[in-house]
């Protein structure tokens, strides 16, 4: 997978492209990240990539040339592949792990950074594939939502994460919350491990994470329950949760 990622502050990049798993998943050759700068677009004189909104108002606006031809050129340097155009802004889809699972099966995407008041409209309507908000809230630039997508995406790409690391039976990926989970020592402080952790018996390990799941889901995230069809064991598991209860 290729991303590509159109903003005006490519050096917050570094970091997140040169740490940790990231890191990993492009020197194994799993992906390759860019962080292009579309003020180097610009046909303005004195670099601009933003004007006066139209109507009068506060703040700038985004103009659309220098957007337009920094996707032009990403396109044509990809030919082969025909992108996903992920505009990021706080009035998108709101970016769920199901889109990231989406997003991991493209081979190019290009993620475009606002800034300032955000995009002239025909970004909007002409340009983009996706429009994606990672909340319910307004921050200064898509940069930050941007790292939200390729952090997410690239630990769902083939061979990225190792067994230790496995995305499996992360929360929403199951469509449930994950269940807790312990490590050594098996007693600190006085807070002990629950003993079917240690009983060695998978089965019970394997039903105790079940029901685990599914309460914390029915205690924080009713709404997922909801949208998801539970098999007869998880019917079960979940009427006792509330007897229990
Ligand atoms: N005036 C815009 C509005 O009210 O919809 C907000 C512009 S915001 C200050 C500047 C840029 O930050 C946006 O163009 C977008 O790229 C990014 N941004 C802000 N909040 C975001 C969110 N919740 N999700 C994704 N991107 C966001």
């Amino acid at each position: 997978m290729k991303i590509d990622v159109l903003t005006l502050f490519p050096e917050m990049f570094e970091g997140v492209f040169g740490s940790s798993i990231l890191k990993k998943a492009k020197e194994e050759g799993h992906v390759s990240y860019q962080a292009v700068d579309f003020r180097e677009y610009t046909t303005n004189k004195h670099k601009k990539v933003d004007d006066y909104p139209y109507g009068g108002g506060a703040g700038m606006v985004l103009s659309p040339q220098p957007i337009f031809d920094a996707v032009d050129d990403l396109k044509q340097q990809n030919e082969t592949s025909s992108p996903r155009v992920i505009m990021l802004c706080p009035q998108g889809e709101c970016y769920t792990q199901a889109k990231a699972e989406e997003l991991a099966k493209e081979e190019h995407l290009i993620l475009l950074c606002g800034h300032y008041e955000g995009y002239d409209e025909r970004v909007r309507k002409h340009l983009v594939t996706d429009e994606i908000s990672i909340g319910d809230y307004v921050l200064t630039g898509g940069e930050l939502g941007a790292m939200v997508i390729a952090d997410s995406v690239t630990r769902l790409l083939p061979n990225v994460l190792g067994n230790e690391e496995s995305a499996v039976t992360d929360s929403f990926s199951t469509g449930l919350l994950e269940h807790p989970q312990y490590t050594r020592p098996a007693e600190f402080r006085g807070m002990e491990v629950p003993d079917v952790l240690l009983s060695g018996h998978h089965a019970n390990i394997e039903r105790w994470r079940k029901k685990e799941s599914l309460k914390r889901t029915l205690e924080r995230r009713p709404d997922l329950l909801e949208e998801r069809e539970l098999t007869v064991e998880e019917e079960r598991l979940l009427e006792e949760i509330k007897r229990e209860q």
